[in-house]
């Protein structure tokens, strides 16, 4: 089937210039899956059903050559394989819906598309020169460090995240949870829950219950749509029973990558409960999902997304994740932000993709994300004009114009914060430092490049260096400030 896009009425300024950016109302289209040799019989109902989803999900190149039949060039599955091996920090796991709403028409079509970019990393997608930045690491944000009870982390005053489960329905390539979440690669090990799920649950319960200054619970995983619905429902029922709890928070990127599950009866119904006890209480519920390219806003997501607000849930809002090639122009973040909010999601935030190890490829500098802030300003109502931010190690979100001082040459970013986080009752000097964060190095300057392969080694081979450091991060980059 064809994208079909109609011109609103074109952008003219006064003088009879163009706008830099012409709005289009976009007709939403579910690609036809039938042009998959491997699902070329595929119905409509088996299509939309969420079981015939989940148990044909891409797991390995075996099966994406299953699927993709000769649709695809040789090179392409080696490529894939290879990065599979040296450098994916999650394991393959693409719904059906997600892997349609790629451009199939050629090898080429299908290199350059956005969400097969994130989706399906290739080892060609990947810098050489710095696959990994030297401070990149597992954990990126310290989550974990920040655990008042296993899953639970209390990073700000009156905020916290529970991450139930380590599992989504599809593992996208930059996962910045990539130190828990997914099966294991030949890269990454990932860390495991000591305690079972039932006991981590109570845990977080009790936690929140005696501790009056949360009001805010970000429930997440992975992601929730993994979780069967009845533990989840009792779980998010529990917490709405929490007398300091006003926001709650259900964070699925499934409303895109799976719709299917959100559109079935009994998770509608479920969702229909606990949207009435919330308002009922006086609290908020919200589902916060996570699209990162105007394809996947589809009919199915578009239903999703309705289905939720018929519910009663009182938002839904995206946060996304600004990626080179995925989503890093004026232009393509506000198709982006226009499909989202013609069809009921608010593009609420766009974060800097996180510094994992091999996220080189995809990260902007600070200064890039700046430039696109300024870019998309005045397009949007200005509830649904999203702040781009970055997520600073040991600080938390700050919109990117609030960097304190910023060091273009080498790329480092430093930030302030006005709270303690959950580790830092007794530091007397947590909100006098400054925090630090670093812009991909081939951004930056010949000077900036020469003065990171003076300190970081020259042969650019950067990222075994990055996962043995992980744990000295925060006091390398200290020292490296002081010099
Ligand atoms: S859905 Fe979220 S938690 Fe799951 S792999 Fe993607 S980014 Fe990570």
């Amino acid at each position: 089937m064809k994208l079909v896009t109609a011109l609103a009425e074109a952008s003219v300024a006064p003088e009879g210039h163009l706008q830099p950016y012409t709005y289009q109302r976009r007709e939403l289209v579910e690609p036809d899956w039938r042009r998959f040799p491997g699902w070329s019989e595929i119905t409509q109902a088996e299509w939309e059903s969420a079981q015939w989803q989940r148990a044909h999900c891409v797991k390995n190149v075996r099966q994406l050559r299953r699927v993709m039949g000769d649709l695809l060039d040789e090179a392409f599955y080696a490529d894939l394989e290879r990065d599979q091996r040296e450098r994916a920090t999650m394991s393959m796991l693409l719904p059906p819906q997600m892997l349609n709403t790629m451009d199939t028409a050629s090898t080429e079509a299908f290199y350059a598309d956005p969400v097969r970019r994130y989706m399906l990393p290739v080892f060609s997608d990947r810098r050489t020169d710095w696959p990994s930045h030297p401070f990149a690491s597992r954990d990126s944000l310290h989550e974990a460090e920040m655990w008042a009870v296993e899953g639970l982390t209390h990073r700000y005053p009156t905020k916290v995240l529970a991450e139930l489960l380590p599992t989504c329905p599809q593992y996208c390539g930059h996962c910045t949870r990539m130190d828990l979440v997914g099966n294991s690669t030949p890269q990454i090990d990932k860390h495991k829950f000591t305690i079972k799920q039932p006991d981590r649950l109570e845990e977080m319960l009790a936690y929140l219950g005696r501790t009056p200054q949360v009001r805010d619970v970000v429930v997440s995983g992975g992601d929730v749509a993994n979780m069967p619905w009845a533990r989840l429902e009792d779980f998010v029922g529990r917490l709405l029973d929490v007398e300091n709890i006003r926001d709650v928070r259900l964070a699925t990127k499934a409303l895109m990558g799976l719709p299917q599950h959100w559109l079935q009866d009994d998770v509608r119904a479920g969702m229909e409960r606990l949207a009435t006890k919330a308002r009922r209480r006086g609290a908020q519920l919200a589902i916060h999902t996570h699209v990162n390219a105007a394809q996947s806003m589809t009919p199915l997501v578009a239903r999703a997304t309705q289905a939720m607000l018929d519910a009663g849930v009182r938002d839904v809002r995206n946060q996304g994740v600004l990626m080179r090639g995925v989503n890093h122009t004026v232009e393509q973040l506000l198709d982006l932000c226009f499909a989202l909010q013609d069809n009921g999601v608010l593009p609420y935030y766009f974060y800097l993709c996180d510094m994992i190890p091999f996220s080189e490829h995809w990260r902007l500098s600070l200064g890039e994300a700046q430039r696109l802030q300024h870019g998309i300003m005045g397009y949007l109502p200005g509830f649904a004009t999203p702040r781009i931010v970055c997520d600073v190690p040991y600080v938390g979100k700050r919109w990117v114009h609030q960097v304190a001082d910023y060091d273009t040459a080498r790329g480092i970013s430093y930030w302030t914060k006005n709270y303690r986080t959950g580790i830092e009752a007794d530091d007397p000097e947590a909100l006098e430092r400054q925090y630090e964060y670093y812009d991909p190095i081939h951004t930056l300057p010949e000077t900036g490049q020469d003065w990171w392969r003076d300190h970081a080694g020259d042969d650019g081979d950067a990222h075994g260096r990055d996962l043995d450091a992980a744990a000295a991060s925060r006091a390398a980059s200290e020292a490296m400030r002081d010099q």
